[in-house]
């Protein structure tokens, strides 16, 4: 079976084909917004613009009658960016009377993550632009076990990199910059629970930044700061859970400090630590069609006149059947 998956539902629009043995092709254009953050509609526009030319590359790659099913990111999301891979998605699939099947963003991280990786069974800290959760599966549900109480670490980090001059996405950037940090600056630690919070260390960095303390100082200082919130409460549900396993997915999961910090607490639980390639990490179209296949499989689809966008959408409303 193959699956062509389009994920739209922020920066990315990207378009991804996958077999059930490896991904056959992956092609997108990011948007990046000329200023300040990611613009909903701007973000949609581009979206709209590109989803042609990308569509031909992949056509090039494979012909569209080869294709059994059309997934798309149903939700979490942008509305009006969620609304432009749909509506490619629905056409395809019209057109060439073929299954569609909507796919929650948050569960397609972790199944690419864990199809990618040996992870069987494991505590996924899923870390991106707008999501930021702890998750991990209980019977025929994926829990969110500890999550943010507003933006995501991805979020977090770009805000403060854009209040240092540094352009969307700041992610790199603010990494670059920490592996040059030298001391250690105090910052507000946020953890309720099982929940943890980011807009009191951006301010606070923020306020470091008016004051002229080193850049590199800030953003290390940042990193080392909120990544053991991440990996504290990731420790704690693999504890709760009696897990061995830990799955890093998500755009922030391309740092190699976070990465260090997860794969220290592994090793201290006597754990396996598992994160798929950085090109997987991030938003992009195969997780959607990884997805898609593995729910149509299981006799998912969805009915165009049910296949609305879903911007609030949550990993545990599916059903997992496999
Ligand atoms: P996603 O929404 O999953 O595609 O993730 C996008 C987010 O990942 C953006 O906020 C980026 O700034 C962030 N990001 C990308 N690379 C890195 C990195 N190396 N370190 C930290 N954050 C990153
Ligand atoms: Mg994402």
């Amino acid at each position: 079976m193959i699956s062509l998956g389009i994920e739209s539902t922020a920066w990315n629009f990207s378009v991804g084909v996958v077999s059930e043995d490896e991904v056959i092709a992956l092609e997108g254009e990011a948007y990046s917004p000329k200023e300040g953050g990611i613009h909903p509609r701007e973000a949609a526009q581009h979206h709209s613009e590109v989803a042609g030319k990308i569509l031909s590359r992949i056509f090039r790659k494979i012909s569209p009658d080869e294709i059994d099913v059309f997934s798309f990111s149903q939700g979490p999301g942008m509305g009006p960016c969620l609304r432009v891979g749909a509506t490619v998605a629905r056409a395809l699939a019209l057109k060439l009377e073929k299954p569609l099947v909507g796919v929650n963003h948050c569960l397609a991280h972790v199944e690419i993550g864990k199809w990618l990786t040996e992870a069987k069974d494991p505590v996924t800290l899923y870390v991106s632009g707008g999501n930021s959760q702890i998750i991990a599966r209980r019977g025929r549900r994926y829990r969110v076990f500890g999550e943010t109480l507003d933006i995501g670490i991805g979020n977090a980090i770009d805000k403060l990199a854009r209040y240092m001059g540094l352009k969307h996405p700041g992610g790199p950037k603010i990494e670059k910059l920490a592996e040059k940090g030298t001391g250690y600056i105090e910052m507000p630690y946020v953890v309720k629970g099982m929940d943890f919070s980011f807009s009191g260390i951006v301010t606070h960095a923020m306020k470091l930044f008016d004051e002229g303390y080193r850049a590199e100082d800030i953003a290390f200082s940042f990193q080392e700061t909120a990544f053991a919130m991440l990996v504290e409460v990731t420790e704690r549900a693999m504890a709760y859970l009696d897990r061995n396993e830990c799955l890093l997915v998500g755009g922030v999961g391309a740092n190699r400090r976070l990465q260090e910090m997860l794969r220290l607490m592994c090793h201290d639980r006597n754990a396996d630590f598992h994160a798929p390639p950085s090109e997987y990490m991030g938003d992009n179209g195969a997780m959607i069609a990884y997805t898609g296949l593995v729910m149509l499989k299981h006799g998912i689809r969805t009915e165009v006149q049910n296949s609305q966008v879903r911007p609030d959408f949550r990993i545990e409303e599916v059903e997992i059947l496999w």
